[in-house]
């Protein structure tokens, strides 16, 4: 099969590998869309991922979606030729953190894209069953590779017990602080202030249906924003201080974005005397149902958010693409098979 390839920073190259098989407990599915994520781009960067050197050519890749091309033994469903989205997290199930309820951190997890575990920006790739299911009929490759993101929301979203009536600020207008916003208008959230320092991004939400209070970090601080829960979405390392200070005595932060670079520094003052909750949010965690749920009911639309499309020839290019912020652009989304049902 055809597998796009980075054999150093920078370098992608369109390879030749061996096509996998559905193992035991595996589904084998044919990739259609595969969304490129700001920490795809770290690795395409920096050639590292926090540290983390591959060993090999790595394919890339962990949002995505496609359809049923084999199922390996043990396997009930779906049929083949079924549209499905895939949770990347794959835990073992049996170690102590994942007994504990936390599968997101198990010790053992695999994550395909992060090195050395192969990702999706590849013709086919074997997937865990449990981590396999069904899109809604409605719903296209290109939704169905945004569902991991909105995984991720909803997660952040449960950490956080954000319900109706809470006051909430979201730190970075990209796919993440669009998928928290999404995932808090489905559980009644009204009152949302968003801070992106892109104008254009701070349209997206409009075009989403929903109606929050958009401005630059400094806006909101001056209007004297004071959250009950701030969701740090951008990835900017400096955010994690500008969502404190945007955070109520005793109101919490829930920090989703990747901090980059790794290293955070902030002035302890300020959570000290709200005496601040602060929590690290990690991937996600049991939300593949939820997600296809709001999905299937209309309560969560991801055919509103921008993409552009590329061939899986053109993979540098949706990586540069998403290096330059455009303001038109939330996700570029890889097509390595392009026939059949369109992923528009
Ligand atoms: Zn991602
Ligand atoms: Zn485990």
């Amino acid at each position: 099969m055809r597998a796009a390839r980075l054999h150093a920073a920078r370098d992608v190259r369109i390879d030749e590998v061996p096509t996998p098989e559905a193992g035991p407990g595996e589904v084998l599915v044919r990739v259609r869309a595969v969304a490129i994520c700001p920490s795809d781009l770290r690795l395409y960067q920096d050639g590292h991922a926090s540290g983390v050197v591959p060993d090999h050519p790595m394919i890339q890749g962990h949002e995505f979606s496609g359809e049923v091309a084999a199922l390996g033994q043990g396997v009930g469903g779906p049929v083949v030729g079924t549209p499905v989205a895939i949770e990347p997290s794959w835990h073992c199930g049996e170690c102590d953190v994942c007994l504990s309820g936390h599968e997101n951190l198990c010790r053992n997890v695999i994550f395909p894209s992060f090195p050395q575990r192969d990702g999706a920006l590849a013709e086919y790739i074997a997937c865990p069953s449990f981590a396999v299911r069904a899109l809604p009929e409605s719903a296209s490759f290109t939704e169905g590779a945004l569902i991991e993101p909105l995984g991720v929301g909803i997660h952040a979203v449960r950490l956080s017990g954000a319900q109706h009536g809470y006051r909430i600020a979201i730190l970075g207008a990209g796919t993440i602080g669009m998928c928290v916003m999404l995932a808090l208008s489905a559980r009644g959230v009204t009152q949302i202030a968003l801070a992106d320092p892109i104008a254009a991004r701070r349209e997206w939400p409009g075009e989403l249906g929903a109606s929050p209070l958009g401005a630059s970090y400094e806006e909101l601080l001056e209007a004297g924003v004071e959250a009950d829960v701030v969701f740090e979405c951008s990835g900017d390392n400096a955010a994690v201080e500008q969502a404190m200070r945007l955070a109520r005595p005793a109101g919490r932060v829930i920090v989703v974005g990747i901090p980059h670079p790794d290293e955070v520094r902030f002035d302890s003052t300020v959570p000290r005397r709200r005496e601040l909750t602060v929590t690290f949010s990690r991937r996600s965690r049991d939300t593949l149902d939820e997600a296809i749920d709001l999905i299937a009911s209309g309560a969560v639309d991801l055919a509103a958010l921008p993409v552009r499309q590329y061939a899986l020839d053109q993979t540098a290019e949706a990586m540069e693409a998403t290096a330059a912020r455009p303001g038109d652009m939330l996700r570029a989304i890889v097509e390595p098979c392009t026939t059949g049902r369109h992923s528009g």
